[in-house]
């Protein structure tokens, strides 16, 4: 597996220099979100916030706008939540007792270890969702592979794996990287390329003929279809209104600049949205549909362009959300969920 690793490692930007920031930046990042992305991302992000002390003393909306594109933006909170705690509580140094390390928000047991083996070269084992793959196949497991005893059975497997080999002078970075690098390369979901995986002579699942019908997953939840009207206003002066809330009812992420908008079907949008808005919108435009998809909802997104000609700087006024008047350059700029950005590249188009 070392070798293998040693001859197929990806140069990944927090590959190098690995030191613990850098280390819980990529891990977080790359929760729920592909590497390409990250890649993209990341580097950009560290040259912003280059070190613990820089974010912790960020404004959260310049955190959330340097995110802007991942998704799962609780993350980019929990992220800068605990820069705050590890500057305040442990002298900007990122803690090496699991305990402290535990209590700073957002990281779990497996961003635990990741920091603890890449970053503190301590061998403490990790179990992300390419290793419960590897594992799943390597040695037969069958059970639904998030229930409770396959969890333990994949965390004691991921130990011993650690801890073995680095009884036998290797290093726990190293282990625990070939495990996830050989789940995103070669033991692949689909089509795994069993022929140059070097464990295969001890697999189960390929002995069986069928390594793809591991692991096994418990039925996934089933989508529920959502619709969501959202007013696109624009002022005289060609700018664009975007509100924030602080929570609410609507799927759609809190916190982050959004349009104005409530549940409703495309043929009751302006009447729904005015009465939302207290307000006519004027000039109403063709409506703009795009699907989005958060979590287990399966969203239409309808944005009705419409005209604002007398509100001026005031603006609508909806509760719970504070909004404001954005020119389109600020607009793009403005920290904002993936739905929003969407649609606003739709109403700014060829602006
Ligand atoms: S032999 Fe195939 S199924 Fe088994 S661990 Fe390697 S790539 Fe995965």
């Amino acid at each position: 597996m070392l070798r293998w690793f040693a001859d197929n490692a990806r140069d990944l930007p927090w590959r190098r220099n690995p030191t613990p920031y850098r280390v819980w930046v990529s891990e977080i990042m790359l929760q729920q979100t592909r590497v390409e992305a990250v890649r993209e991302k990341y580097t950009a992000f560290l040259r912003r916030f280059p070190d613990v002390r820089k974010l912790a003393r960020a404004s959260q909306e310049a955190v959330l706008v340097a995110w802007s594109g991942l998704g799962y933006y609780r993350r980019a909170r929990q992220l800068h939540a605990a820069a705050k705690l590890v500057v305040t509580n442990h002298d900007g140094k990122f803690p090496r007792d699991a305990a402290a390390i535990a209590a700073l928000p957002g990281i779990g047991r497996y961003t635990a270890g990741a920091i603890g083996s890449i970053a503190w070269q301590q061998a403490v084992p990790i179990v992300d969702g390419n290793i419960e793959r590897v594992f799943a196949r390597w040695h037969g497991i069958e059970g639904a592979i998030k229930s409770a005893p396959v969890a333990r059975r994949l965390w004691t497997l991921a130990q011993s794996w650690v801890e073995t080999g680095v009884a036998a002078g290797h290093s726990p970075c190293s282990l625990n990287q070939s495990l996830m690098e050989l789940g995103a390369l070669v033991c692949t979901p689909r089509a795994p390329r069993c022929g140059q995986c070097p464990v295969a002579a001890h697999c189960r699942a390929r002995a069986t003929g069928s390594p793809e019908s591991l692991p096994r997953r418990a039925a996934a939840a089933k989508a529920v279809p959502l619709q969501l009207v959202l007013a696109g206003l624009r002022d005289a002066g060609g700018r664009v209104w975007l509100q924030r809330r602080r929570g609410g009812e609507s799927p759609l992420p809190a916190g982050l600049w959004e349009f104005p908008h409530c549940k409703g079907a495309a043929r009751s949008a302006k009447a729904k949205l005015e009465s939302l808005l207290g307000c006519t919108m004027h000039r109403p435009g063709r409506p703009v549909q795009r699907k989005h998809s958060i979590m287990h909802w399966k969203i239409t997104l309808t944005l009705l362009p419409a005209f604002m000609p007398q509100v001026g700087a005031a603006g609508p006024h909806v509760q719970g959300a504070q909004g404001r008047w954005f020119t389109p350059a600020q607009a793009r700029k403005a920290a904002q969920s993936g739905a929003t950005a969407k649609l606003l590249q739709v109403l700014l188009a060829g602006e």
